[in-house]
């Protein structure tokens, strides 16, 4: 993965976006430059999820098909670029793995910090050695529509205060897309210009991605 030349004193501070992007929305890329700004990060990795532990094969578009369309997506944008590493990987990574494997390869200083939605947040105490995920990397917990936050003071409240004062919340402009809402609508045969970007769009149709979803949506759409 080729990285942008920064040249600057200081350590790099770098936003590192996982998730399973499929497919990537304008959703996405609206929280990681945000989050590029808000927390001065010199550049985001987007990182598309092998298969993610929480979800079997039958369920998510093969890899690869994620890892370009997410290509696709960044190409305008010179602060982004996409790693391969949980993509070439054959069984499921988790999220401290993929940290553990950031921090190696960039200079000790280097600031990592991992964008989330806020959702996900709700569900820490779950995920693999999350305490020390937590001193790997600040989080930047960012508010997603239609996701309640009330029970967030309840669960970071429950950290020890060094860890809790690893979790940012950050706000975004509501955007409320997500992939299964442009997977259904593709299925629907409904478009979706604006929700994605341009070129992924034409991926979409190309490959006839999504065509088959199983559909029960009401008039949602
Ligand atoms: P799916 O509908 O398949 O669950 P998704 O839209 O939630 O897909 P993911 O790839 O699961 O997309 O999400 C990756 C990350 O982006 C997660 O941290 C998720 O919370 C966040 N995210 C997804 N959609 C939005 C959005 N519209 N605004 C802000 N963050 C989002
Ligand atoms: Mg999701």
């Amino acid at each position: 993965m080729p990285l942008p030349a920064i040249q600057k004193p200081g350590p790099l501070n770098i936003g590192l976006m996982g998730g399973t992007f499929d497919p990537i929305h304008m959703g996405h890329l609206v929280t990681a430059e945000e989050a590029r700004q808000q927390f001065l990060l010199d550049y985001v990795i987007f990182i598309p999820a092998g298969l993610p532990p929480h979800k079997s094969k039958e369920q998510v578009t093969p890899a690869e098909h994620r890892y370009i369309m997410t290509t696709l997506a960044v190409m305008s944008n010179p602060f982004f670029v996409v790693s391969r590493v949980e993509v070439d990987k054959k069984e499921p990574s988790y999220t401290i793995d993929t940290i553990r494997y950031f921090t190696s390869r960039f200079a000790t200083g280097t600031n990592l910090f991992f964008i989330t939605g806020a959702d996900a947040i709700l569900e820490i105490s779950t995920w693999k050695d999350y305490t020390e995920l937590l001193k790997l990397c600040t989080f930047i917990a960012v508010t997603r529509p239609g996701y309640p936050l009330d029970r967030l003071d309840e669960i970071t409240g429950k950290l020890l205060p060094e860890l809790r004062a690893r979790i940012h919340l950050l706000e975004i402009p509501a955007l409320a897309i997500s992939s299964t809402f442009i997977r259904q609508r593709v299925a629907l045969g409904r478009t979706i210009k604006y929700l994605t970007p341009e070129p992924v769009e034409q991926y979409i149709k190309k490959h006839g991605l999504y065509k088959k979803e199983f559909v029960n949506c009401g008039n949602r759409l």
